[in-house]
């Protein structure tokens, strides 16, 4: 990997999402819920998409989603991942309700609709400590 053009492409730290990518340090997937709905989202935002209150505190989350969509990668897109190829690209829908796009380590062969899985904790040579998702124990793969 390409880690300078990797690093690009990351969202720059700010106050507002700083507890995201703390809670990714510490190996807690954080989101924001709402204060006054109890609504959760992702990616950071000032205000609660489903009643616009701008009250909220940061909770983790349970980690567990299952997978909603996936494709794989075969041609150079971003070259910081053209030494990556062909790469897994999944959409997974978190426990909470909200989606990420992430990837799965050590994907089965075959994936399927609901696949139950788990996020993990993947540090890398940007200093970054990213989100991913594995196969969840238990779930027939
Ligand atoms: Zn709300």
């Amino acid at each position: 990997m390409d880690i300078e053009a990797y690093t690009a492409l990351l969202p720059e730290v700010t106050a507002e999402n700083r507890p995201y990518w703390d809670g990714c340090a510490a190996g807690e997937l954080r989101l924001q819920a709402c204060d006054a709905c109890g609504a959760r989202w992702f990616p950071q935002a000032p205000v609660c998409p489903e009643c616009l209150s701008g009250s909220f505190t940061w909770k983790a989350a349970s980690g567990a989603g299952t997978l909603w969509s996936w494709f794989t990668m075969h041609q150079r897109y971003l070259p910081a991942f053209a030494d990556e190829l062909p790469y897994l690209v999944a959409y997974v829908k978190l426990a909470e309700g909200p989606f990420m796009i992430s990837t799965l380590v050590d994907p089965p062969d075959e994936l399927r609709l609901d696949l139950p899985v788990r996020a993990v904790f993947e540090p890398n040579a940007s200093g970054r400590t990213i989100v991913k998702f594995a196969v969840a124990e238990g779930a027939a793969r």
